[in-house]
């Protein structure tokens, strides 16, 4: 090992920002080539705006908070997410259980510091939101990943997720609504998963940071709320439901029977301290942003932007000959099968690489969410319906010669 740098192995982490696929998009710009990115989740970029009476308010409230809040956050922002937390029957969650951060991606890292042993293991699942893996594995901890079963429409394989576990594992990850899938994951798949960690003793750790991106009328499910005697942790933020990814909020609420967990919960709060606190001008918007939900909603209910743009990328996908995907019921991904063996398929980030420099479209490869087969890639289709008529078209028309070379 090298002086400056950690033992740990840093490789096939976070590429949906960064890698081989990310270098050679960025030398295409630097060249003055324009690139449609369907790679990262950030909605500003394809015309999704904020709230006015948000911006409003958060530009009226500089003056006000211009100091370090308590590390945990103002009171009033984790009023409003205890509120919020009641509403989803998150069992067990007071205002000192909340903890509000630099956005979701803060307190993940934080949180997976503030837990891991060298060796300790996670159930991270396949595929993943990668920073998930990469926040375990610089913990100095195991990323082991879970199956989630396109043929059960990318829902988690529970039996898989058993054979898994070890006297190791200390807790699970579970993404739900998922990025890359945009699956939605029903009550009983929950209970099953809240009954292994009964079992074996284990931390939940539920992102549901696009749980207000649901659609077909679908209700979301808390695994939390099915929880109340384990430690969990659940994960929410602004960043997607109300469009301000660049504003840096989000927050983390610990609830179920946190006696069992009291040396981890003072990690954290040291974890938390030690970062002083989350942008304060930020978590002025978390009270007015959870009371304004209408805008949210629109989006995804059918007329609305983000469910058009679905309808109209999972048929200009399945339309593709040897491309499928599993329609998404919530987020704004969906992550396409490819037929490995008509277009001799052996590497994916090679088949990125082909099609950014052929058709300047960049994808996220599915070795980037840890998925092993070379057969995936996401989609993110925030763009207007016109630019993803396009980007199927093209494509569409890329793949119809398409073989891999050897
Ligand atoms: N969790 C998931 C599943 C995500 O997809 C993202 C961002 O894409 C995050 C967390 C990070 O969100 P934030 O902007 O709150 O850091």
């Amino acid at each position: 090992m090298r002086k400056f740098e950690k033992s740990v192995k840093l490789n096939n982490v976070c590429y949906d920002i960064r890698g081989p696929v990310m270098d050679e998009a960025n030398r295409m710009i630097a060249r003055g080539e324009e690139i449609l990115k369907l790679n990262i989740g950030n909605p500003a970029p394809f015309g999704f705006r904020a709230p006015d009476s948000l911006i409003e308010i958060m530009s009226g409230n500089l003056t006000n908070t211009e100091g370090y809040s308590d590390s945990k956050g103002i009171v009033s922002a984790r009023e409003a997410i205890k509120k919020y937390d009641e509403k989803k029957n998150i069992p067990n969650v007071t205002i000192d259980d909340i903890y509000t951060g630099n956005g979701v991606s803060e307190l993940i890292t934080l949180s997976m510091q503030g837990l891991l042993d060298y060796g300790d293991e996670i159930l991270v699942p396949s595929p993943d939101y990668p920073l998930w893996t990469a926040s375990v594995t610089l913990a100095g901890g195991t990323a082991v990943h879970y199956i989630c079963d396109e043929e059960s429409n990318w829902y988690p394989d529970v039996k898989d997720i058993e054979r898994k576990i070890t006297p190791r594992t200390k807790g699970i990850v579970v993404i739900n609504p998922n990025n890359p899938t945009g699956a939605l994951y029903p009550k009983d798949i929950l209970e099953e998963i809240v009954k292994l960690a009964r079992m074996h003793d284990l931390i939940i750790f539920a992102d549901e940071i696009y749980d207000r991106l649901v659609m077909d009328g679908k209700k979301h499910t808390s695994i939390a709320s099915l929880a109340p005697d384990l430690v969990c942790i659940t994960y929410n933020g602004l960043s997607k439901s109300h469009l301000i990814a660049g504003y840096r909020v989000g927050w983390m609420s610990i609830s179920g029977d946190k006696s069992q967990a009291k040396g981890y919960i003072e990690g954290i709060k040291l974890l938390s301290s030690m970062r002083l606190c989350s942008n304060v001008p930020a978590q002025s918007l978390i009270a007015p942003a959870l009371e304004m939900m209408g805008e949210t909603e629109k989006l995804v209910a059918p007329g609305g932007r983000v469910y058009q743009q679905r309808e109209c990328i999972v048929n200009l996908i399945n339309d593709i000959p040897g491309v499928s995907v599993v329609k998404p019921e919530a987020a704004f991904y969906c992550f396409p099968k490819l037929d490995v063996k008509k277009f001799n398929i052996h590497d994916d980030e090679r088949f990125a690489l082909d099609v950014l420099r052929k058709k300047k479209i960049l994808f996220t490869h599915g070795g980037g969410f840890h998925w092993e087969t070379p057969d995936h890639f996401r989609i993110v289709y925030l763009p207007e319906m016109e630019v993803l008529k396009k980007a199927g078209e093209s494509l569409k028309e890329f793949l119809a010669d398409y073989k891999q070379a050897d």
